[in-house]
């Protein structure tokens, strides 16, 4: 049997292991682009697959049905010949929002650019360039999420005329476009704030990364954005 075959058949067994079939993600059973034969083949997910991917991940996490286990020799050792990640995901570095937990996600199916406020600067950037251009990842999804504290830092800012100690406000400022933003949107503001700047940086991966652009307009990459809401554990995905 083929390392592929024996990592699939154990894959299935721990679908069937942790109860997904019976939770109706059995959709999941077979999707499994990081573990193909040729380490260095890319996913085989198109956009709206890996789309739907993630959100039975969240579901699955939503109803405490999460099957990744992500430990293993055999399958750690599968995946040091290369990596297919099926999305890249730009999120924040709050403590509460590990996107592989989120989605249920394992070992080499998620490419993770992840900082305070989930914005993007050109390493970022760039990264995102290496997931979709190099990895051929076909989504880019920027999560932020509730309560989201760089955001209500930057909110302070603006509101309070609020200062950051060290290279705090260096963090910050990126965000200070979505706060002003929301300012003239009814409703609260940190939300407001929260939503918009998901949007701000789906529109500065679109403006500043021909690269993407390229990809996006040959249909080999979606960006979509979301909101984690930290309370529920639901991801509200943004069309
Ligand atoms: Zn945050």
């Amino acid at each position: 049997m083929s390392t592929s075959g024996i990592l699939s058949r154990r894959g299935l067994f721990r679908t069937l292991a942790c109860g997904c079939v019976a939770a109706g993600l059995g959709v999941r059973m077979g999707v499994a682009p990081a573990l193909a034969a040729d380490p260095k083949a890319k996913t085989t997910l198109s956009s709206d697959e890996a789309l739907a991917r993630l959100k039975t991940g969240n579901e699955a996490f939503v109803k405490g049905a999460s099957c990744v286990v992500v430990g293993g020799v055999e399958r750690i050792a599968a995946l040091a010949g290369g990596q297919a990640p099926f999305a890249v995901v730009v999120t924040c570095s709050d403590s509460r929002t590990s996107p592989e937990l989120l989605f249920d996600a394992s070992l080499g199916e998620l490419f993770v650019v992840r900082v305070a406020g989930n914005t993007v600067d050109q390493t970022a950037l760039g990264s995102i360039e290496y997931g979709v251009a190099v990895l051929g990842a076909p989504l880019v999804l920027v999560l932020g999420h509730s309560g989201c504290g760089a955001v209500e830092a930057a909110v302070k800012m603006v509101t309070e005329r609020a200062e950051y100690p060290g290279a705090i406000a260096t963090m910050v400022e990126p965000i200070l476009p979505a706060v002003l933003k929301a300012q003239t949107q009814p409703g609260d503001l940190l939300s407001n704030a929260i939503a918009t700047n998901v949007r701000l940086v789906l529109g500065a991966i679109g403006n500043g990364s021909a690269m993407v652009t390229e990809a996006k307009k040959a249909g080999k990459v979606r960006l979509v954005g979301g909101v984690y809401d930290l309370s529920s554990g639901v991801v509200d995905f943004q069309a």
